[in-house]
């Protein structure tokens, strides 16, 4: 077991061994990465590290305490909620995350249906809405209710008008939704929403800071944000494309009674009256710092050029897929974030070829897709990942041809309940080796296979719960 050492270290080792440490993680820097990390230039990180580290101790649970914070957080929250079609009206918190925004957004929408005597609240939510609302239902006792989306990849409005019964609290509807970049009908779904009276929550969170710009720059960008009446609330991350340090988002209501159901207060304790807007305590002044920072440094025109710069990248990569025989960009993307899909190909042997290659590329299922995340760090590197994912369809066609099994393959694929990062794949693949008896595959497309062929789904389920259980664990 690993103990905390018995002596003092010095701090150079420390350090020297945290970067030798790192020399297996994702190389984000490269523009080789399409997801979790938003780069757009050594100016903007330098930045957002400084103002970091100068508020790196300030701590923003109370903000009477650290007026400074308070300030950079009402700001910040201003400024995006202007950008979003606030108004007088519209309040909001800073959060550490669209985890943090989404949940208190659904632990707001669940108060909100104790006052109006809802005592098995219900939320509608399209299939392509991110996991962070399971996670709320899980964590809230609130029934999440998902309804599959239309054929375009969108929000399917009907279906989730008939799934609303009397104990609906919320509606939702993302702009986009993560996995292929689509915008849901959101003023559509927002419409239900008055007509029912109930919530509705849009999940900007990755696209809150971005459509607002694509739409100034002339590209077609429909409503969804609260210049939509039927819009309650809206979650926006600062760590994605605002370009924040990471732990910022937003969460914003159209007005404070409604806003009223998210606060926390306690009158009761020894140590004092504890208020709490958020879901945390202590809360990281260097995020907030950051934030404010990076809003105040890039303002519109930055982000204008940013964006810019990110659309014609994200251009030239759609176009460059959908160039390519085999494979092509699912539905209608609104922005910078795609997913490649195939009616013949196996799309997971394609992300091994890409892999190889020194690409990290996530795996999506329903349909079997890759999906990008493309950031400014991308217009360096698209030339090569067009070029390199030519040669991996090249690759993948020769698979196809020779493995009889592969069509069988994707079909079972198609049926796998859980896909997982690419990084749990190597202790995932022993496990399910272990299970199947058929010895672990190689390659992740035939990992994806034999998840698919396991008799039982729970079994997954488990496994997947089994390798969360690992990761915590240090390996000597
Ligand atoms: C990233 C994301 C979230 C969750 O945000 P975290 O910051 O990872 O907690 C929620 N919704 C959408 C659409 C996202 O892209």
């Amino acid at each position: 077991m690993i103990t905390l050492p018995p002596k003092k270290s010095s701090a150079a080792n420390v350090l020297a061994q945290m970067r030798a440490a790192r020399d297996h993680d994702a190389r984000w820097r490269d523009g080789k990465v399409f997801s979790l990390v938003y780069f757009a230039d050594d100016e903007i990180l330098q930045l957002t590290r400084d103002a970091y580290e100068l508020f790196f101790s300030e701590n923003g649970l109370n903000p009477m305490a650290f007026p400074s914070l308070k300030k950079f957080e009402a700001e910040v929250i201003a400024m995006t909620a202007s950008l979003l079609g606030g108004d007088a009206e519209t309040v909001g918190n800073l959060t550490t995350g669209g985890t943090e925004s989404i949940l208190l957004a659904v632990k707001t929408a669940r108060e909100w249906g104790r006052a109006k005597k809802i005592a098995a609240p219900e939320m509608i939510l399209p299939a392509s809405a991110h996991p962070a609302f399971d996670k709320a239902a899980h964590y809230f006792d609130v029934q999440a209710i998902r309804v599959p989306v239309a054929r375009d990849l969108r929000a399917d409005v009907g279906a989730m008008k008939n799934a609303i019964t009397r104990n609906a609290i919320l509606i939702v509807g993302s702009a986009p939704a993560y996995p292929h970049g689509v915008v849901d009908p959101i003023a559509e779904i927002a419409h239900i929403a008055r007509e029912r009276e109930i919530l509705c929550h849009v999940d900007a969170c990755v696209g809150g800071f971005v459509l607002p710009f694509v739409r100034q720059l002339g590209y077609a960008i429909p409503d969804f944000d609260f210049r939509i009446p039927g819009v309650t609330s809206l979650s926006v991350d600062l760590h994605k494309y605002a370009y924040a340090a990471k732990g910022a988002s937003v969460i914003l209501y159209k007005n404070r009674a409604l806003r009223r159901h998210q606060f926390f207060a306690t009158t009761d304790w020894s140590g004092g009256i504890y208020i709490s807007p958020t879901m945390t305590g202590t809360r990281a002044g260097g995020a907030i710092a950051a934030a404010y920072a990076v809003l105040n440094f890039l303002g519109e025109e930055g982000y204008l050029a940013l964006t810019d710069q990110l659309m014609r990248t994200t251009t030239k990569i759609k176009n460059g897929i959908n160039a390519l025989d085999g494979v092509r960009v699912l539905g209608n993307p609104a922005m910078s974030i795609l997913a490649i899909g195939s009616n013949s190909l196996n799309v997971y042997e394609i992300a091994d070829e890409l892999q190889a290659r020194g690409w990290h590329i996530d795996r999506q299922q329903f349909p079997p897709s890759l999906h990008l995340t493309i950031t400014p760090a991308h217009a360096a590197s698209a030339d090569q990942f067009l070029a390199d994912l030519r040669d991996a369809v090249a690759q993948a066609k020769r698979f196809t041809v020779a493995k009889t099994l592969n069509a069988i393959q994707v079909r079972l694929a198609q049926i796998a309940s859980k896909i997982l990062p690419a990084q749990w794949m190597s202790e995932l693949t022993a496990r399910v080796g272990a299970i199947s008896g058929a010895g672990a595959p190689t390659r992740s497309a035939a990992m994806y296979g034999m998840i698919a062929t396991l008799p039982n789904r729970g079994d997954v389920n488990e496994l997947v719960l089994d390798v969360l259980d690992g990761l915590t664990r240090a390996s000597e």
